[in-house]
């Protein structure tokens, strides 16, 4: 099985960060965001969704709502900390 096709399962099975997956699979993180792109589109052409919850600062609970991009920001823009929750995805 390809690593998309194990991803896109981990992910409709549970919500999982890069780092989650990376664990699961035996890749980097770099690599499961570089994968992640191609698996929306796939998805999407089995009628699914992935969906991606937005990073959160944990330490002052800014969200990174806005955000197009889904890897992980490198700090907060409010109190300028690096303590970033990574963004989740899940498959629907
Ligand atoms: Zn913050």
């Amino acid at each position: 099985m390809s690593i998309r096709k194990q991803i896109t399962e981990l992910l409709t099975e549970k919500e999982c960060d890069a780092r989650m997956i990376s664990q699961q699979l035996g890749i980097s993180e770099k690599e499961a965001y570089d994968h992640l792109p191609h698996i929306i589109r796939s998805v999407s052409a089995m009628g699914k969704t992935l969906i991606v919850s937005a990073p959160r600062c944990m330490n002052c609970g800014y969200e990174f709502k806005t955000r197009k991009r889904i890897s992980k920001p490198g700090r907060c823009p409010v109190c300028k900390k690096e303590r970033i929750e990574p963004p989740g995805f899940r498959i629907e």
